[in-house]
């Protein structure tokens, strides 16, 4: 009798597989169980793969295959990257850079503390008094709040003050933010019934005047954080709608987004819209994103009059919501250097977008000179991103490569940069590959050369 050539019998064993060179390293460093079931894992998948006429691999190429996979994903994550793509709040690459102080805050915040504890009276106390406290005093509210980011910070208000009431929004603001997050959505879900007033393009105050019943909980407007409405348009200040609702007697609700606590012009920007001039402008709860232009990490903040504040405070949803003592302690430590006026150079958004373009040239020449032939210095535009100021442009320097030496080209070269050590984001141009030093923070500077220089490296 003889038997059929059988490929599954000759797969190798996971024994022999951990016994490979190859994931020595991975069983020095890690449990043998886990180690043992990638091994499993990788194993099953090569013999499906020999049901659809795939050979059989040896031992050490199934190894090879499971250190490749799990050195990367058990490695040390998040991957540090050098940011060359000149957009500053970059969403994909964890927007705001945190300052140095706001980095050393998150970190001792990770033992014991008084988070929840007042050390005077030995009596518990509130997560929020203290960044409550803070961002009175730079905003002018009566009170904060402050959550896990502002998507969730508009559920919360939306759900405490209006839940199955109306809610009154202009037509062109009832927009969606990026991700999903859509604002007649969120209305939806905290219960309350989306009003929508005025057109596209044109909105009066008269119109969120006449929208109002006796169903209305409150006027939202919403930031266009990430759009533009240009040519016949008009919109009423958010003065004019604050005073509407005081007029009749419900909240306006500004979901601003950005959250600029410091006004953007002196910068060449436009002027984004602060919190403080919401309030001052009469709005009842203004929202706003921890890292975006605020520079400090995700967070949802609300600030406003104290009876509102205390109504989300009260709502169910503020536990699920809350955010977490690393984050406060971050967000705390980003609030002092404002408090201190030391923003524009602690804050590291804030000196990215304040470099002048005489210090970014010589950044520029610095790292092109230390690449050599392959690099050369050219003018272009860093933008600020991560929804804040749609359109605004900043005049930069950049590092242009010529990619024309490398098979694959501008494409190649990229995705090298980007698996290179450190990883390198940059943006491709015309085939030529751009890295605009704008984003790339001091610190790494130095190590930005060596890894374009390693990229040109057969
Ligand atoms: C970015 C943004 C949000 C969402 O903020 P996250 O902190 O990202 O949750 C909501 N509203 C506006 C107007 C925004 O620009």
């Amino acid at each position: 009798m003889t038997t059929e050539p059988n490929p599954y019998r000759d797969l190798p064993s996971v024994d022999k597989v951990l016994a490979e060179p190859a994931l020595a390293a991975l069983l020095a460093e890690y449990s043998h169980g886990f180690v043992a079931g990638a091994v499993r894992e990788q194993l099953a998948e090569a013999r499906a793969a020999l049901g659809t006429g795939s050979g059989v691999p040896t031992a050490e190429t199934v190894a090879l295959s499971v250190a490749a996979r799990r050195i990367r994903a058990w490695r040390a994550w998040p991957t540090p990257v050098i940011n060359a793509t000149g957009v500053v709040l970059h969403t994909n690459l964890g927007r705001a850079p945190l300052s140095e102080a706001s980095i050393r805050a998150a970190e001792s915040s990770g033992a014991y503390s008084d988070l929840e504890l007042d050390l005077d009276d030995g009596k518990r106390s509130t997560r929020h008094r203290v960044l409550a406290g803070l961002l009175c005093e730079l905003t002018g509210a009566e009170d904060a709040i402050v959550v896990n980011n502002n998507a969730g910070a508009m559920l919360l208000g939306v759900a405490a003050i209006a839940n199955g009431k109306e809610v009154v929004v202009a037509r062109g603001e009832a927009s969606e933010i990026g991700g999903g997050f859509r604002i007649p959505d969120v209305l939806r879900q905290s219960g309350a019934r989306l009003v929508e007033v005025g057109t596209v393009n044109r909105t009066y105050a008269s119109d969120y005047d006449e929208a109002v019943t006796a169903d209305t909980a409150a006027l939202l407007a919403v930031h266009r954080s990430n759009f533009q409405v240009i040519g016949f348009t008009y919109e009423p200040s958010v003065a004019e709608v604050a005073a509407v609702a005081k007029n009749k007697g419900v909240p306006l609700l500004h979901d601003l987004g950005s959250g600029a606590l410091i006004d953007t012009a002196p910068f060449g920007l436009a002027h984004e819209w602060t919190p403080q001039q919401s309030i001052a402008a009469g709005a009842g709860l203004v929202f706003i994103s921890g890292d975006k232009l605020l520079g400090g990490p995700q967070a949802g903040i609300v600030v406003g009059e104290r009876e509102l504040v205390a109504r989300l405070a009260r709502h169910p949803l503020a536990r699920p919501l809350r955010a977490d003592k690393l984050t406060l302690a971050a967000l705390h430590a980003t609030l002092l250097h404002y408090l201190r006026g030391e923003a524009a150079e602690a804050v590291p958004i804030w000196r990215m977008i304040a470099a002048t373009l005489d210090e970014i040239e010589a950044r520029a020449r610095a790292v092109t000179k230390a690449v050599g032939a392959q690099a050369s210095v050219t003018t272009g535009e860093s933008t600020v991103g991560g929804g804040s100021l749609p359109g605004d442009m900043l005049p930069t320097w950049l590092v242009s490569l010529d990619p024309s030496g490398i098979d694959g080209g501008a494409d190649e070269l990229a995705r090298t940069l980007r698996t290179g050590e450190p990883a390198v984001m940059a943006r491709i141009e015309n085939d030529r590959v751009l890295l605009d030093v704008r984003t790339v923070l001091p610190a790494q500077d130095a190590a930005l050369a060596p890894a374009i220089r390693a990229a040109f490296e057969p």
